[in-house]
């Protein structure tokens, strides 16, 4: 599905028209997203929670105004107040959106989204003339946000991943972190970023190393991988020489599409490379769970003014 506001963010128009397309894409966002806040509120429509840029030196997420101005029990856990009327300890208002608020920050911590695309979201995603091929993915970025709110509903359809593929710098990996922000930022899941060597094929041939700490946690790596809710696999590289690190991928892969779990992959390679690999395997699965988007990179520069790390 296109959403016509992302051609409003290229056009060479004031302010002002940037500022209604941000508008209308985060209420697009977050029109499936659990709500904690007062549902006319301007700041926050409804959510109860918002993120300022501006707080500490990386931004921070707060309660919205909404729900600091009910709020009764002054943030203290378990977010109870004394209601004299009942003579009795009962929830404040702003109680949800506290735990939610908690939740978010624990969510973040154990993200593994690298520090410089930490609290980076899709509706202030601050490129200079974003390409064709980027709005693409932006755009279907958004659809699997939106989507993701009526996971639960008996007749939704399934949520198509990603496979994001073209060269260093084309604003992939940018991309990727961003979906596991909103996830989290819009629903508590567990969503998470793994680099392809690092975060798994290393982590797992370590577990076969009888004098490694993690001696033996191989299954139990993998088995975490294969539940995160939603899964970036960065760097998914083609590894023509090793059947090994070809069957654990495909595992993961398919283990994660039985189970319905949305996953993002980034590649420098085209979807087609695995065509020949491990029987076409790895290939059908990537098929039936993601579309592929080729990134051209042309017109991406992430603006590093706003850099963060
Ligand atoms: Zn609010």
């Amino acid at each position: 599905m296109k959403i016509p506001f992302m051609s409003d963010m290229t056009s060479p128009e004031p302010k002002k028209k940037q500022e209604n397309g941000a508008a209308s894409l985060r209420s697009r966002l977050q029109a499936n997203a659990p709500r904690f806040g007062v549902e006319s509120c301007p700041h926050c429509q409804g959510l109860g929670l918002l993120f300022d840029p501006q707080a500490g030196k990386t931004g921070a997420y707060e309660l919205c105004h909404c729900n600091r101005d009910r709020c009764r029990c002054g943030g203290e856990p378990p977010y109870m107040y004394f209601e004299e009327s009942q003579n009795a300890m009962v929830p404040c208002p702003a109680r949800e959106a506290y735990i939610a608020l908690e939740r978010i920050v624990r969510l973040n911590r154990k993200s593994g989204v690298p520090a410089r695309f930490q609290n980076r979201f899709l509706d202030t995603l601050d490129t200079k003339d974003p390409g064709i091929s980027l709005l693409i993915a932006m755009d279907h970025a958004v659809e699997i946000i939106y989507q993701y709110g009526k996971r639960k509903d008996p007749d939704a359809p399934d949520i198509q991943g990603l496979y994001l593929y073209g060269s260093t710098g084309t604003g992939k990996t940018h991309i990727a972190c961003t979906i596991v922000n909103e996830l989290i930022r819009l629903y508590q899941v567990e969503a998470h970023y793994a680099k392809i060597s690092r975060d798994i094929l290393n982590k797992i041939r370590e577990s076969f190393n009888t004098s490694s700490d993690s001696y033996g946690m191989g299954g139990r790596i993998e088995k975490e991988l294969a539940s995160y809710e939603a899964l970036v696999i960065d760097d998914f590289g083609v590894h023509r020489e090793s059947p090994w690190v070809n069957s654990t991928l495909y595992d993961l892969i398919d283990s994660r599409y039985e189970k319905n779990l949305l996953t993002i992959l980034t590649s420098n390679e085209p979807m087609d490379s695995w065509k020949e690999l491990f029987g076409g395997r790895v290939y059908s699965r990537l098929k039936q769970v993601c579309i592929e988007i080729h990134l051209d990179g042309e017109d991406y520069r992430l603006r590093e003014s706003r850099s963060i790390s």
